[in-house]
């Protein structure tokens, strides 16, 4: 998205510029001079993330080199009451880095450092700004990889997966971040070093490691990451099918996994996505087909064969029209060129577009669909689809202009609807992407309040104080009232005692 709809704060009034002196003086005692910028030529460059329609200048940003400047940096703002805001890549699409325009960026962009690959118990201990990708490429020496792959991958960074519980393509089968993080070092917003998780494939106590995957940078800041690596698999194919109807291809997804294949991936593009990522990088898919389904093989060469034997009989029987079998590995790398280039496709049929997230029961993606079609009728916008079909995690990207704050709004609210139909059939307004700024009205939708009370009651435990990253994640009751969607049940309002806006 490139338009700013929310305008960036420009001037710090009188209050705000006191707050920033007694920051910057408070800073100045923990780091050097060239780890602090605060000049507003310096600080715009970090006023949003991937999700550019919200925009914020923080006081200023940290750019610390060591683990202790970090934990005096959160000592220091937690004396002085500044909330903080992590940051690794820039790249989440729901605002989680977006900054409190009173509160500090605190950028873990110089923590690059990888400590230590151990190829016998293929693990790798890395600092929280190593990018996905570099990961894969420093174990590639031992034959390994990181399995969890964002399309983002080239550029986000471990601690923003940690924070957002970050999936890809290869998910599907070997699970998302939680499921290949073993241990994790942190500093909470009072500055107490944390860790959870071992080396061990387990650990004793509460399972609190899964609690901080996914917390959204609200929890601690990470400092160390050690993950799993896996066996790089000895060969790949991916089977291309096309179908006549949207609807008849998210059933065959279903019908993959109901045949009891698990595969390497399993994606789906409508075709508006087809026909925009065919201009732009010629993958050689079906323009005529309403829906492409990519499904990857991996393993032996014995045990790809056999399955993709599996694969397109089901997917023949599943009513898929026409069939291809990557030949090589660079058609296979083609083929996939198209999926993960679906964003900046998209970016070339409309001068923005809103990314959702919503995470669906497999067998309900045809419904959906069918309904997205209806709602792109009803708030006159285009919607193109790309997803990760074997998780059931839709990304609808939504198609509209910034510069016409009529057809902001109309998007918002189609995105809403969109979460709101997720949730009613039986999923959840978040599959990858997080809640941020971006979905925390979706959240009154899918939680009761007592259910979003207890979200607060974690987040006091690690923040009592509520410094770090806070009004991102989890709304407050009043918020909800405001937004007038509360999840009702059995008819009741909750708390009809609050004032409704
Ligand atoms: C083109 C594109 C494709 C994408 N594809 C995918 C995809 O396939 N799957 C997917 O899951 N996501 C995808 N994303 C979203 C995004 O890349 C992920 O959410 C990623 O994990 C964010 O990492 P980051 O380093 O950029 O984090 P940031 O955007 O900087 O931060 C994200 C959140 O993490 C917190 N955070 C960052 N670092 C730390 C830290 N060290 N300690 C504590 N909190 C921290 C921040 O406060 C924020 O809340 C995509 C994004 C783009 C732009």
């Amino acid at each position: 998205m490139n338009a700013p709809i929310s305008a960036p704060n420009v001037v710090l009034d009188a209050a705000q510029e006191e707050r920033q002196r007694q920051l910057l003086m408070a800073l100045d005692q923990v780091l050097p001079p060239h780890c602090l910028l605060h000049r507003r030529e310096d600080t715009t460059p970090y006023e949003c993330d991937g999700l550019a329609a919200y925009r914020r200048v923080p006081l200023a940003v940290a750019l610390p080199e060591t683990e202790s400047q970090v934990q005096r940096i959160l000592q220091a703002c937690h004396q002085l009451g500044v909330p903080i805001v992590p940051r690794g890549a820039g790249t989440g699409l729901s605002g989680g880095a977006l900054p409190i325009t009173d509160g500090l960026v605190l950028s873990l962009a110089k923590f690059k450092k990888i400590v230590e690959i151990d190829p016998y118990a293929r693990t790798a201990t890395v600092q929280p700004g190593v990018r996905n990708l570099a990961i894969s490429e420093a174990a590639a020496t031992y034959g390994l990889y990181y399995a969890p792959d964002p399309s983002s991958q080239i550029a986000c960074t471990i601690g923003g997966n940690v924070a957002e519980n970050s999936g890809g393509v290869h998910c599907l089968k070997y699970g998302l971040t939680v499921h290949n993080v073993l241990r994790v070092r942190a500093i909470t917003m009072a500055g107490e070093v944390i860790e959870f998780g071992s080396l061990a494939p387990d650990a004793p106590g509460l399972d609190l490691l899964s609690v901080f995957i996914g917390s959204e940078g609200m929890f601690g800041v990470v400092t160390e990451v050690t993950v799993k690596l896996v066996p790089k698999p000895q060969s790949a194919q991916v089977v291309m099918a096309s179908f006549d109807d949207v609807e008849t291809g998210g059933n065959a997804v279903a019908a993959i996994i109901a045949a009891g294949i698990i595969p390497a991936g399993l994606e789906m593009m409508d075709k508006p996505a087809t026909q925009a990522v065919e201009e732009f990088v010629h993958a050689g898919y079906d323009l005529d087909a309403a829906a492409i389904l990519l499904c990857e093989s991996d393993g032996t060469l014995e045990e790809v064969a056999e399955e993709i034997m599996r694969v397109t009989h089901v997917l023949k029987a599943s009513g898929a029209t026409h069939i291809r079998i990557s030949r090589s590995e660079e058609e296979r790398l083609r083929f996939w060129s198209g999926r993960k280039n679906a964003f900046p496709a998209a970016g070339r049929l409309s001068p923005d577009y809103y990314c959702m997230d919503g995470t669906i029961p497999r067998r309900a993606i045809g419904t959906l669909l069918k309904r997205i079609e209806g709602m792109e009728l009803q708030y006159r916008l285009r919607c193109i689809n790309v997803f990760h079909a074997g998780d059931g995690n839709m990304h609808p990207l939504i198609l509209f202009n910034g510069n016409d704050l009529d057809e902001w709004h109309r998007a918002e609210a189609f995105g809403a609807d969109i979460l709101e139909a997720c949730v009613e059939l039986g999923g959840t307004i978040t599959g990858e992407h997080g809640v941020g700024v971006e979905k925390i009205n979706s959240m009154c939708v899918q939680f009761s309040p007592e259910e979003r009370d207890a979200f607060f009651a974690v987040k006091r435990a690690f923040d009592p104080v509520g410094l770090l990253n806070p009004d991102k994640g989890i709304p407050t009751r009043a918020r909800c009232a405001e937004y007038g969607k509360l999840h009702v049940r059995g008819g009741l309002l909750p708390h009809p005692d609050l004032p409704r806006f």
